[in-house]
């Protein structure tokens, strides 16, 4: 078999949509487990929609989600360049070719005539499409057309009556009638070629064996198969992937939540839980399965486990996926994430922290949130929890507490235990009346990990500042 190379032919709009990332992790993944090429190729010929800044960071958020390309912009291959317009001569000679071949024809119709066509198919209820007008000028006028420099298209030759067949991976085969297959324009009249046209040449020229896409491009496709027929080329294989659905089932839209990468990024997302997260959108390893490191997703990736059915965009199952991923990360990588301008306490501080904090939280910033007082004094006491657990004797059990402590010697976890317990067994009361107290003096709130863990986490000098603190400022 010759070999596999996949492409992600992003258009430089502006971020990487989820639903993009998911192409592009399914063409990575395929590669991959083929040993095959991951190509990455800029599409960026409509310039009416390009965005200033897109590329870089298209390209920085594919690497982030750890999405490296074998060939791309800045990793030029054998056939590059790896961006549209930087090719544009290959398409004007493509596209002469193909008028030779009278399997394209120029058109120089104005956008007053196509408006006027249009309006008049729609009155009549038609399909919009063009009439081919501009095929039967003579050579002769399309000659004194071109010197007199009148703008022009180039459009595609579409034949009347034919079936289109697409064999999709994923669909299995597709027939297009040909009649409602418009002559689509390939060369536009800034010279830009259409997407169609350079989507198709790129994937002849860089060698592409499998376009995998999403399921909004399966229209195009016959346009394309006519195209690769028109030039005489093998076709590659097509999949077409899932649509990406709201849980309401509605097309996944940025009305109804985030859709870029980034902002999933800026909300603390995990790289490896997100990228998880969007295997899982629309392909299942057909058993139970819902964790996968990136190694496992190589392995058990397969295209014929894609579903053919749109993939619901689940928020919470994301959620827990990014608890499982923090959960399943080294203390130290955690260390790394924690680590922050405004963090400057010493990592092997950290390091408790996370050891304590790791199973409480779903995102790395709940650590600073629900443990801030790791971080500082708690500047209040949380009413709910006062209410509940300061009782008659909590001002007198954590002063003896208070005593007790002061007498310790660089105590550990164990240490601060043992001195409560010893408290409590002499005033003949259970060890819950100093622990709650204790813990409201040092935390400010109710809930948390072990309390003689967060006293051995702040040190002897924290934990009597708090505990004295409490007594001044606690009814
Ligand atoms: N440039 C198209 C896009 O923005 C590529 C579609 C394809 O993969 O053919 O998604």
């Amino acid at each position: 078999m010759s070999e596999i190379r996949v492409r992600f032919a992003p258009s430089p709009t502006g971020y990487l949509h989820v639903g993009g990332l998911r192409t592009a992790l399914y063409n990575y993944l395929f590669a991959k487990s083929k040993e095959g090429k991951f190509v990455l190729r800029i599409e960026d010929t409509d310039r009416n929609r390009y965005v200033d800044g897109a590329v870089k960071n298209l390209i920085d958020t594919l690497g982030w989600c750890g999405l490296d390309y074998d060939e791309g912009p800045g990793k030029e291959g054998r056939y590059g360049p790896y961006v549209q317009s930087e090719r544009l001569p290959i398409y004007l000679n493509s596209v002469s070719e193909l008028v030779k071949k009278k399997k394209a024809y120029y058109c120089f119709c104005t956008p007053e005539r196509l408006k006027t066509l249009r309006e008049e198919q729609q009155k009549n209820n038609l399909q919009t499409m063009y009439d081919k007008h501009c095929l039967s000028l003579s050579s002769g006028e399309i000659e004194h057309n071109l010197s007199s420099g009148i703008p022009h298209v180039v459009r595609l030759n579409v034949l009347p009556k034919k079936i289109i067949r697409v064999d999709d991976l994923i669909r299995g085969t597709v027939e297009f009638d040909s009649e409602t297959v418009d002559d689509q324009v390939l060369l536009k009249s800034d010279g830009y070629p259409t997407y169609h046209l350079a989507n198709v040449i790129d994937d002849h020229m860089m060698k592409i064996s499998h376009v995998i896409r999403g399921e909004e491009w399966l229209s195009s496709t016959p346009k394309h198969v006519l195209l690769y027929e028109a030039f005489e080329w093998d076709k590659p294989s097509f999949a077409h992937l899932p649509l990406l659905l709201n849980p309401d089932k509605s097309k996944l839209s940025k009305r109804q939540g985030d859709v870029a990468v980034e902002d999933y990024r800026s909300k603390g997302y995990l790289k490896e839980a997100l990228v998880n997260f969007v295997l899982l959108l629309g392909w299942n390893p057909g058993d139970e399965r819902e964790f996968f490191l990136k190694d496992e997703m190589i392995k058990s990736f397969s295209l014929e486990r894609v579903n053919k059915s749109g993939a619901v965009f689940n928020i919470e199952k994301l959620n827990w996926l990014n608890a499982e991923h923090l959960r399943h990360k080294s203390d130290e990588e955690l260390l790394d994430l924690l680590k922050t301008d405004e963090n400057r306490f010493p990592d092997e501080f950290l390091l408790k922290v996370i050891k304590v904090m790791k199973e409480r939280v779903g995102f790395i910033h709940e650590i600073h949130e629900k443990g801030s007082y790791f971080f500082g004094d708690p500047s209040e006491y949380d009413p709910d929890t006062v209410k509940k657990r300061w009782k008659p004797d909590s001002r007198v059990n954590l002063e003896k507490l208070l005593f007790a402590f002061k007498l310790l010697d660089n105590p550990s976890k164990e240490d601060y235990e043992d001195a409560l317990k010893r408290v409590a067994g002499e005033t003949g009361s259970g060890p819950g009346n100093f622990i709650h107290p204790l813990r409201l003096a040092l935390s400010g709130i109710g809930g948390g990990p072990g309390v003689y863990d967060i006293a051995a986490i702040l040190g002897k000098d924290t934990t009597l500042r708090r505990i004295a603190k409490a007594l001044e400022k606690l009814p």
